[in-house]
């Protein structure tokens, strides 16, 4: 199946400043050259330790905030080049669901104006519509037109969450990147969060990037995976192929802390020493020789280079 999203060379620096002039100083390289595809009706998983990029990355796609460099293609769509009011109705076809929906919405609306909102500013449909949707929104992501009347502090963590997905998908979109969405809820409630987007996606032929530090909900969740350190990609290939071999050091390390459920198993704990360096001012040759317990002499002097190991199995590392 073609690709749906086809995102190259990718980056995202943030000016660091100093002075009363606000002179540039230096940047801080949150993305740094990221890319991949994601095919129709598929979900690419980000995983990464905190401050990766992940998250940086979700929303340089979807122009929330301005890429520095690089192209997105979406349906062959360059994103990059749309102006403000392309961009404004482009955005109907991709959303984006955040680890707490309501950080950002109004306390004083109900769901029902929260859920209508969009579908107001974007759609042209008669009044009665616009609450047969609304109706249909809720009962899709397990809720029901009772709660449309609620404020969104009587809702409990999991069924917050749920509404965040119905306000994603009010404009019917074909994309959603879903950052972090279920990190901050109970594992029971989890695994029916997850499900029902695994069903949505089965409903509407979703595409999604989920972005998540916990590898276990991205091995569920994903058809492909990608391991992300200090701006780039590490390592990328389809969920299958990467939790049978993983190729790259800090790949590695990331599955062999994922706790074993039978205590008899041998443990092969990588475990790795240092912090994750300072973004703004990244290690030489390859970001990861620092902490890698595999690094060379070439490591420290050159970057490796970003390609295809195996097919659709993409790797930056020198050992290979
Ligand atoms: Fe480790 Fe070198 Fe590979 Fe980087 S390139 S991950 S330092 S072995
Ligand atoms: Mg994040």
């Amino acid at each position: 199946m073609s690709a749906l999203l086809e995102v190259t060379q990718l980056k995202k620096y943030f000016p660091i400043r100093k002075g009363i002039l606000g002179k540039q100083v230096g940047a801080v390289k949150a993305v740094d050259g990221v890319s991949f595809n994601i095919k129709k009706g598929e979900t690419l998983g980000i995983v990464g330790e905190s401050g990766c990029g992940k998250s940086t990355t979700g929303r340089a796609i979807l122009r929330l905030i301005e890429p520095t460099e690089g192209e997105i293609l979406f349906n062959g769509t360059d994103i990059r080049s749309l102006k403000p009011e392309e961009l404004r109705r482009f955005r109907t076809h991709m959303q984006i669901v955040f680890q707490d929906p309501f950080a950002s919405l109004d306390p004083k609306w109900t769901i029902q104006k929260i859920l209508e909102e969009p579908i107001r500013t974007h759609m042209k449909l008669p009044e009665a519509e616009v609450k047969n949707k609304v109706a249909n929104l809720l009962e899709v992501v397990g809720l029901s037109s009772y709660h449309a009347q609620r404020y969104p502090h009587e809702f409990s963590g999991g069924q917050r969450q749920r509404i965040g997905i119905a306000r994603a998908l009010t404009l019917n979109p074909e994309f959603i990147v879903c950052d972090e969405p279920v990190s901050a809820l109970d594992v029971s409630i989890q695994s029916q969060v997850l499900n029902l987007m695994r069903d949505l996606q089965d409903q509407f032929s979703l595409t999604y990037m989920f972005i998540s530090h916990d590898l276990s909900v991205v091995q569920f969740i994903s058809t492909q995976v990608g391991v992300m350190y200090l701006g780039r990609m590490v390592e990328l290939a389809s969920t299958k192929e990467l939790f049978r071999e993983p190729l790259h050091p800090y790949t590695k390390a990331l599955m062999s802390a994922v706790p074993v459920p039978d205590p008899d198993a041998p443990k092969n704990q990588i475990v790795l020493s240092g912090d994750v360096p300072n973004p703004s001012s990244p290690p030489p040759g390859c970001t990861f020789h620092t902490r890698c317990p595999m690094a060379k002499e070439i490591c420290r002097c050159e970057a490796p280079v970003w390609r295809e190991v195996f097919p659709e199995h993409f790797l930056a590392c020198h050992l290979y």
